[in-house]
C-alpha cells in the first residue's frame, strides 16, 4: 500500500534540473512499475553527491526537467511480478549504478558498465546525465529496474540507522574502492588528500584495513576535526607543504629502501580538482615501477588534486633525486 502526500493527478514532489545552477522542488509525474522487474521505494533518504555538482553547476548535458539523486533508500512499497527476492515493506539502499546482472560486464563484477541498462553505451545511473533515462532519488517515490539484482536489502534495525546505511549507496564504498585500488594492507602508512565526505570514509576503510598510520590533508579545520574524530591524522595543508608534511609522518625513506612506501591515496574536490598530469605521475620511476600506488577520483583512476601548489609539492618531490633511484 502507498502512502503520499496528494498533490493532484499522479504528481510527487522531487528535485529537478531546471539549468545551471537551478535546481527546484516541482511535481513530476509519479514513478510507476514499468517494467515486471521493477521495485518502487518510498525514499526516506537520499545523499546530494559531489556527483550532483557536474550537473548543477552546468558541466553536462542534463536534459532540463530531469530528477537528481543517485544515493537512495527507503522501503520498498510496490513489488513487481517477477520480483522474487524483494517483498513490499523490505528497506533497501540502491547503489547509485544501475546494474541488470546478467550481461558480460555485470557477470564480469563491472557492474558501473552495465551493457543492458544503457543501451548503446555502457553503465547506467539514477539522476545522471548520459546515464540513461533513469530519474533520480530526490523524489518521494523512485523506480528501481531490475530490483532483484539492485536492492541490497537491509537488516532489521534500518529505519533506525537508515542515515548510516545510506552510505552504502555510493560514499563509503566510494572511499573503500580507493583503498582496494590503492592495495592498502594491514601496517601500511596511507595518505589521502581531500577531507570531504569520500576522503573521510576513504580514511575509515583504510583504518578498517589495518592501516598503522592514516594521515588526511586538507585546508578545512572543520574537515580536518571530523579526521582527527575518527583517529586519522589530521595535515593542514595552507600552513605549509602538505606533501613534505605528510610525508615526514612517516617512515618513508626508510620504507622506500626496503621497497615498501606508503601507500599515497588522493582525492580531489568537485569545485577545486586541477587534473595533476597524471602523465607526469606515470612517467616517475616510482610509480613506473609500481613501489608507490596512487589513486584517485574513485571510478576513473586518474591522479589528481586538487590544489596547485599541493600538485606542485607532489611533482617535486616525486622527481628529487632520492626517490627516481
Ligand atoms: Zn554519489
Ligand atoms: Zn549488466
Amino acid at each position: 500500500m502507498r502512502f503520499k502526500i496528494e498533490l493532484g493527478d499522479n504528481d510527487i514532489k522531487a528535485l529537478v534540473y531546471s539549468g545551471p545552477r537551478d535546481v527546484r522542488v516541482k511535481n513530476v509525474t509519479d514513478a510507476k512499475i514499468e517494467r515486471p522487474t521493477d521495485v518502487l521505494v518510498r525514499i526516506t533518504s537520499s545523499n546530494i553527491c559531489g556527483s550532483d555538482l557536474h550537473m548543477y553547476e552546468g558541466r553536462t548535458d542534463m536534459e532540463e526537467g530531469k530528477v537528481l539523486g543517485h544515493e537512495n533508500l527507503g522501503p520498498a512499497v510496490e513489488v513487481g511480478e517477477a520480483v522474487d527476492r524483494i517483498k513490499v515493506g523490505d528497506w533497501v539502499c540502491l547503489p547509485f549504478n544501475v546494474a541488470c546482472g546478467f550481461c558480460k560486464n555485470c557477470e564480469a563484477g563491472l557492474t558501473g558498465a552495465c551493457l543492458t541498462s544503457n543501451p548503446g553505451t555502457a553503465g547506467a545511473a539514477y539522476g545522471f546525465a548520459g546515464m540513461g533515462p533513469y530519474s533520480g532519488g530526490q523524489a518521494e517515490y523512485l523506480r528501481v529496474p531490475y530490483a532483484d539484482f539492485n536492492c541490497l536489502k537491509l537488516p532489521d534495525d534500518a529505519q533506525e540507522k537508515e542515515n548510516d546505511y545510506v552510505m552504502l549507496a555510493d560514499i563509503f564504498p566510494t572511499g573503500w574502492h580507493a583503498t582496494e585500488l590503492a592495495g592498502v594492507k594491514p601496517g601500511e602508512s596511507v595518505v589521502i588528500y581531500g577531507c570531504g565526505p569520500v576522503g573521510l570514509m576513504a580514511a575509515h576503510a583504510a583504518m578498517i584495513k589495518g592501516a598503522s598510520k592514516v594521515m588526511i590533508v586538507d585546508p578545512h579545520p572543520d574537515r580536518l576535526a571530523l579526521a582527527e574524530d575518527i583517529g586519522a591524522i589530521a595535515v593542514d595543508y595552507s600552513k605549509g607543504s602538505a606533501c613534505i608534511k605528510a610525508f615526514s609522518e612517516t617512515d618513508f625513506t626508510e620504507d622506500l629502501k626496503k621497497f615498501d612506501v606508503p601507500t599515497l591515496v588522493l582525492h580531489g574536490d568537485d569545485d577545486q580538482i586541477v587534473p595533476i598530469g597524471a602523465a607526469a605521475l606515470h612517467s616517475s620511476k616510482l610509480v613506473r615501477n609500481a613501489t608507490l600506488k596512487i589513486y584517485a577520483g574513485a571510478p576513473h583512476g586518474l591522479a589528481y588534486t586538487h590544489n596547485d601548489q599541493l600538485n606542485v609539492d607532489l611533482l617535486a618531490f616525486l622527481k628529487t633525486e632520492e626517490l627516481s633511484r
